[in-house]
């Protein structure tokens, strides 16, 4: 039976009750078939499946949608009933970030790159409150989506560097029949961005196809993806190359042998990312 609970204490207590290995899926809730996915997993691999609901606002920046970003509690609920979640945790903003709170965790240099020199402070706050809530759960495994590559990468670094007990799982990114990549944020969008936001997902298989038929310049790939999604009405903010380890871009006429496309558009206030993994 599904069990909910707020507090710190109630956490441990129904923690402690449990024992076994623990999977963790940390959330910011809205859910869909992404995070369902990312319970799944944990199901099958694990005793216990925590699910955390937090929608945290030091990951957001100045202007970004904390405020209007969807809370549907209820639904969320139903749909950790129907994995057969074990615990939701709804931390309260007071006990994760206490009065006078001073510390951070930064993870440099792969948090300042790609989409961190576009949402400055966003991974710290990611990282912060991770951290956080590995140390209130302390699961076996946690579950993070490849849509959010970076912060996939950034996480496992994180438990490497501060030597957290735990084995982060990384797991492919759910998406609707049109390609379009499942996001919390895809309800903001109208029913005719929503059609043109499927064109992401349709480039990033372009620049992947001619990778594989042997197109390697870096630039050469940004063009395919370019004249694919010419005639969208969004703006591109973010079009990467990325380095396996995303220890830096491919920049002009450098070969990708394998790495990442990588791309952050926009579609009016709408903020959509995604990837695709190219292989040699
Ligand atoms: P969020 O609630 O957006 O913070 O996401 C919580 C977790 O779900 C993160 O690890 C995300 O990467 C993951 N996630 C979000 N969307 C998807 C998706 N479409 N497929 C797989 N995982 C996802």
């Amino acid at each position: 039976m599904l069990r909910e609970v707020e507090s710190l204490a109630e956490l441990r207590t129904e923690l402690e009750k449990r024992g076994r290995t623990i999977g963790f899926v940390p959330t910011m809730g809205a859910l869909h078939r992404g995070h369902q996915a990312l319970m799944e997993r944990a199901r099958q691999e694990t005793d216990v499946v925590v699910v955390s609901i937090f929608v945290n606002p030091t990951q957001f920046g100045p202007g970004e949608d904390f405020d209007r970003y969807p809370r549907t509690r209820e639904a969320d609920l139903e749909l950790c009933r129907q994995v057969n979640a074990d615990l939701v945790w709804f931390p309260r903003v007071e006990e994760l970030y206490p009065a006078g709170c001073q510390s951070w965790i930064e993870v440099q240099e792969l948090g300042e790159r790609f989409e961190g020199e576009s949402r400055p402070g966003h991974f710290r706050g990611v990282a912060t409150v991770v951290g956080k809530l590995f140390n209130a759960v302390k699961p076996s495994r946690a579950y993070f989506g490849e849509k959010d590559l970076q912060q996939l990468l950034l996480v496992r670094q994180m438990v490497r560097d501060l030597l957290f007990d735990l084995e982060v799982v990384g797991v492919p990114t759910a998406r609707e029949a049109s390609g379009l990549a499942l996001s919390s944020r895809n309800s903001y969008l109208t029913s005719q961005e929503r059609d043109q936001a499927a064109l992401l997902y349709r480039s990033l298989l372009r620049v992947r196809d001619s990778h594989l038929s042997g197109v390697r310049q870096a630039k050469e790939l940004k063009k395919v993806f370019l004249d694919s999604i010419s005639g969208l009405e969004c703006e591109i903010e973010r079009l990467d190359l990325l380095h396996p380890r995303l220890e830096r871009s491919y920049e002009g006429g450098e070969e990708v042998d394998a790495g990442y496309c990588s791309v952050a558009l926009r579609f009016g206030k709408v903020r959509l990312i995604d990837n695709i993994a190219l292989c040699s």
